[in-house]
């Protein structure tokens, strides 16, 4: 087992980060999720503390301010998100394998501060898919579905700058090949 150390989690949009992410929480406790701060309204069935420490655009313009973020971004030109510098770094002071799951503005910036990380790019199998998965989602609005699949063109471009690659084909495969890269044994099915 390699020393346990930050993992960056990036990837395209509707690439499936956040039920990746989600199965691993859910399903691998010596991993450390990060939970990030955003100004995005909460989804129904989200959990301040949980998926996300909601705040006020004030409170988040203080956590800038203060240099509380590790990095942090504007994502799809409207809310802005970002990791909570002292959680993280308790968590790897406690040798914990912390994973964060950000987008690749984001990435770029801890690629910046921490170039050691490991730097993790989620893809999806096919270019169809990804767009099939961003459509089925039905969450966002037709505009807002074309300026995504613009920004994932623009992300899939990326993959060179990371560490690995993982295809994101079924949820417990991706999961399972992410934790073997940050050093940890994949369930037994
Ligand atoms: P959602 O609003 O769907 O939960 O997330 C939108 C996007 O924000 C996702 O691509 C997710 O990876 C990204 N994101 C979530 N937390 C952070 C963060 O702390 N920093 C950055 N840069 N992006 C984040």
């Amino acid at each position: 087992m390699s020393k346990p150390r930050l993992t960056v989690l990036a990837g395209p949009t509707a690439v499936g980060k956040g039920t990746v992410s989600t199965y691993i929480r859910d399903n691998y406790p010596d991993v450390w999720l990060s939970v990030s701060a955003t100004t995005r309204p909460p989804r129904p069935g989200e959990v301040h503390g949980i998926h996300y420490f909601f705040v006020s655009p004030e409170e988040f313009d203080a956590l800038v301010a203060d240099g509380q973020l590790l990095e942090w971004a504007v994502v799809h030109g409207r809310n802005r998100y970002g990791t909570l510098r002292s959680t993280v770094q308790e968590a790897m002071d406690e040798g914990r394998c912390v994973l964060l799951e950000i987008d690749l503005q984001g990435a770029r910036q801890v690629k910046e501060t921490m170039p050691e990380a490991n730097f993790v790019f989620l893809a999806p199998p096919t270019w169809e898919e990804l767009v099939r998965r961003l459509i089925g989602r039905g969450t966002e609005s037709t505009e807002e579905q074309q300026h995504r699949l613009e920004t994932a063109k623009l992300e899939l471009a990326a993959e060179p700058e990371f560490d690995h690659t993982v295809v994101n084909d079924s949820v417990e495969h991706a999961a399972d090949e992410l934790v073997s890269l940050m050093g940890l044994r994949p369930l037994q099915r």
